[in-house]
């Protein structure tokens, strides 16, 4: 394997859900495995996870079929926008579809039934993140509509928070901007529909991410759809850490080349630093290409051999070196870029992004290693 690998701890990941499912019990809790499950590795995480997981949450249709062909039978609801010609997708792999609109519904509806199956869907309500789904005005007549629907099975309704991690927002009732208070309000709303008609909702209303898995207990309804938690990461900074969950990975390398370089000479491309007393620079064999930013450039730190450095000149595609000063560092030396703590906070924030574009971004090029 490459010297540059990341670690999963899959055990870890177990905790987390198990620390997020005590908090939400009797709701059943979905888990979000889109983006390469975060970045960890779906190939690992997917199969370890998923007899723990009462639902498994994608974004697109590709990332369903996926998972499906690992063997693994847990309900996937794919939550992303969808087009009508991925809908017979849905039917082969039995994944379920995010209904955002009066026209996929029909769609659905036409195709299941020219095929002559059943296709099952959660009515996708937007009330205030105007990413997808039906909208105040609109929801009613795509409830009306579903529960015609003879090919079409009904199996949940949902909605998405914009805000739901915003401390200074959370409780209070506002449109801009618009407040999970608010979008839990809209959510009732819709679900009012099924009220007026005298039929029963879907059995699986959920709208919990992360953010209100947290901090609004009366927004768990059926289910809760924790991501970027269950990866042991808070959604923001400010949230009181009131669930135990704990970040399961460690990006590890090796030192493979080690030098000193002398007063004046710049390192890497644009000779953007060089050192003020002749220093051990470090080359480790990673770079943005594997999803180390270059916009970290002289801003993040790695730890050698259990110390921590600054890293230093231009990151390269596949390259980047670190100041070990006066130091003994040698080549085949451990290099540490996340984890052992380096946090994927403190890497959000040599970036300028957050903890989940870290994460997504480590690329494919980086071997997984799964480890319990
Ligand atoms: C990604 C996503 C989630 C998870 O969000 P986190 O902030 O990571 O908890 C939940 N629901 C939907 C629809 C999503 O797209």
């Amino acid at each position: 394997m490459r010297p540059t690998y990341l670690e999963v701890n899959l055990n870890q990941l177990k905790q987390n859900l198990q620390n997020i499912r005590a908090r939400v019990a009797p709701a059943k809790v979905l888990v979000v495995l889109k983006a390469n499950a975060y970045g960890h590795g779906v190939d690992g995480v997917a199969p370890f996870i998923a007899p723990f997981a009462d639902y498994i949450g994608v974004a697109i249709v590709e990332e369903g079929i996926n998972i499906r062909k690992m063997g693994i039978k847990t309900p996937i609801l794919v939550m992303g926008g969808t087009l009508p010609e991925q809908i017979p997708d849905f039917l082969e792999f039995d994944l379920t579809l995010a209904a955002s609109s009066l026209s996929l519904l029909e769609s659905a509806e036409q195709i299941s039934a020219a095929a002559q199956k059943r296709i099952k869907a959660h009515l996708k309500i937007d009330t205030g993140m105007e990413r997808i789904g039906a909208r105040a005005q609109e929801a009613q007549a795509l409830i009306e509509r579903s529960l015609s629907c003879k090919h079409v099975e009904v199996e949940g309704i949902f909605t998405h928070f914009a805000n739901s991690e915003v401390m200074s927002l959370r409780g209070v009732k506002q449109e801009f901007p618009i407040s999970a208070a608010l979008q839990l309000e809209r959510f009732e709303e819709a679900l009012s529909v099924y009220e007026k008609h005298s039929e029963p909702h879907p059995k699986l209303r959920h709208t919990a991410n992360s953010g209100a898995t947290l901090l609004m207990p009366e927004s768990y309804y059926d289910m809760v759809r924790p991501g970027v938690m269950f990866y042991g990461v808070y959604p923001a900074r400010d949230i009181e850490k009131t669930i135990e969950v704990k970040t399961a990975l460690t990006w590890k390398s090796q030192v493979t080349y080690s030098k000193i370089v002398e007063l004046g000479h710049g390192v890497s491309y644009g000779s953007l630093w060089s050192p003020e007393t002749p220093s051990r620079i470090a080359t480790i064999p990673c770079g943005y290409a594997d999803g180390y930013f270059r916009m970290m450039t002289n801003k993040a730190q790695v730890i050698i051999n259990g110390k921590k450095y600054p890293q230093v000149g231009r990151i390269c595609m596949d390259q980047f070196m670190v100041n070990a000063g006066a130091d003994e560092v040698k080549a085949g030396d451990e290099a540490i870029l996340l984890g052992k703590g380096i946090t994927p906070e403190d890497l959000a924030d040599w970036v300028g992004t957050n903890e989940y574009e870290i994460m997504t971004n480590i690329s494919a090029r980086v071997p997984r290693k799964f480890v319990k």
